[in-house]
């Protein structure tokens, strides 16, 4: 390793481990620095509740990593990445017994989906298209004249609201609360604008490539990244928690894996005062409350199709759920939360002991909440499936903090690298052509809070890397059309 480092990449969540990988296979010096003992930020795996229940910390379900073209390129599955799935990416248990499903095949869905199923059809198939589904994982402002028709249509429904979005489009309870469940990953209340996007890009992402798990949890996805790293001579230090900039070993670039008020603070003095004080001032989302369990058997859902799914989403109607994301919004928690609920063991039998299972579930909290709400979303799953309790064997519940605890990044239990409102959508962490460099030439951001946002992806650190190469001189990188 040479005296003089070409990049140091502070935090290894997937977007650090990303951009290393891409400066490393570019002939890059790299060194990775990361506060925890273990790498991987949003995407580690441990073993949270008893021996041998093997559970996803932070994230669990991986439709963005499968369309991503960072992991593509980078041949993740060469690495030990093996994704596995069903043909039920979602379901959605409703009152009375029944449930809406996402399939991974559109035809199924929309034949599921009964008198809705048109009105389905006509809005996923002319946005099934890989060159919308590529440009949603990159800058929004960019490449806009590529795809532009799809792109066009996409846009005009994505900057509804979703809950007045599903509406006009649906007629049954049955479709709207599928959709309106998709769209409340955005942890914007159903009534904001742009709040339909994610329910459009997460089905879309279903009938494209399903909603996969990583066979033996996530931190596959960072062990993968770490080995291609390595492979190329680049280091990964862990329990070294970064503070100032001059701590770091010398180096011609710095890369921050961290959240933008960190970046601020660690470079301070090496900024400008106003662009540091935008990065200070960034707005960050709601927090999350996150409950593991071991199980002594499957959860029982009344509705039996539910068993078959990796993810079920769990909150009733769409006035159910718009009401639960309210009350977030309004610095509140609802009594009967909307619950995202994972069953890995449904499609990954390596994570738990022979016959029993791991589950997991969060509902969104305001941001910082220090509300344990184990209870609530238990008694949220046990209204859809009773008997759940009587199969817990252990739990484990993270509040907000706790999460901000496991991972300083996630402030206030933020786990989308900032709020999803429509600027942070379009330009994060502040407005800038290129969201990834800072006005210091040495210093850029690779972590969620620039575009794409959150997610593993690895979209982040990939678009990072290539900025720095081209800023810094790669030949190759300056030539391809994903420059920045
Ligand atoms: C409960 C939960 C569920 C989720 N579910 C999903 C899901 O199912 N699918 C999905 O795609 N995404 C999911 N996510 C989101 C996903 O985890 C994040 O979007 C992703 O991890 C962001 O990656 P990143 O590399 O930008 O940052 P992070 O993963 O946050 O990594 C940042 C790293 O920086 C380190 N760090 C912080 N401060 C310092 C410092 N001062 N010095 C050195 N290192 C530092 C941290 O320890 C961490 O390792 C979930 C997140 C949570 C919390």
């Amino acid at each position: 390793m040479p005296a003089t480092l070409d990049a140091v990449i502070v935090g290894s969540g997937p977007n650090g481990l990303t951009a290393a990988a891409v400066l490393a296979r570019a002939g890059w010096s790299v060194r990775v620095i990361e506060a925890a003992d273990e790498i991987g930020g949003g995407c580690r795996t441990a073993t949270l509740t008893l021996p041998g229940f093997v559970h996803d910390v932070c994230a669990a379900v991986h439709p963005t990593a499968q369309l991503s073209p960072a992991f593509r390129e980078l041949d993740l599955a060469a690495h030990g990445v093996e994704w596995v799935s069903g043909p039920v990416a979602l379901a959605h248990p409703l009152p009375g017994g029944d449930a809406a499903l996402l399939f991974n095949s559109l035809e199924e869905t929309a034949h599921a989906l009964d008198e809705d199923g048109a009105a389905w059809r006509s809005l996923m198939e002319p946005l099934l298209d890989d060159r919308l589904l590529d440009s949603l994982l990159r800058p929004q402002w960019q490449g806009l004249t590529d795809a532009a028709l799809p792109k066009m249509q996409f846009g005009l429904a994505a900057l509804r609201s979703a809950e007045g979005y599903a509406c006009a489009k649906f007629r049954s309870a049955r479709a709207r609360a599928l959709f309106a469940g998709c769209s409340a990953h955005s942890s914007l209340p159903l009534s904001a604008r742009g709040s339909a996007s994610f329910g459009l890009v997460l089905a879309l992402a279903a009938h494209r490539v399903g909603w996969p798990i990583a066979r033996g949890g996530s931190a596959r996805i960072v062990e993968a990244l770490a080995r291609i790293i390595r492979s190329h001579g680049g280091t990964v230090e862990t329990g070294q928690r970064v503070r100032l900039l001059r701590e770091l070993p010398a180096s011609r670039v710095v890369l921050f894996d961290v959240n933008p008020a960190q970046v601020a603070a660690i470079a301070a003095g090496e900024l400008p005062r106003r662009y540091a004080e935008r990065l200070r001032r960034f707005r960050h989302g709601p927090g999350v409350c996150k409950v593991d369990w071991a199980l002594s058997a499957p959860i029982p859902w009344r509705a039996a199709a539910c068993a078959r799914a990796g993810t079920v989403h769990v909150g009733g109607t769409l006035e159910e759920i718009a009401r639960s994301e309210r009350a977030v919004a309004d610095g509140c928690v609802s009594d009967a939360p909307f619950v995202l609920a994972g069953q890995p063991t449904a499609w990954d039998a390596t994570r738990a002991p022979a016959g029993q299972h791991v589950a997991w579930a969060y509902c969104h909290v305001p941001n910082g909440c220090t509300l344990d709400l184990t209870e609530r979303i238990e008694a949220q799953i046990e209204r859809f499936a009773s008997g759940f309790r009587d199969v817990i064997l252990a739990r484990h519940t993270m509040s907000a903090p706790a999460l901000e605890a496991h991972n300083a990044a996630m402030i206030g239990g933020d786990i989308g690298g900032g709020a999803n409102d429509l600027l942070n959508f379009l330009f994060r962490p502040s407005i800038r052509w290129n969201p990834y460099a800072t006005p210091n030439s040495r210093l850029f951001i690779c972590s969620s809070s620039t575009p794409p946002g959150g997610g593993v992806h690895g979209m982040c650190g990939y678009l990072a890397a290539r900025a720095v190469l081209r800023r810094h001189g790669d030949r190759a990188a300056r030539a391809s059309s994903l420059v920045l």
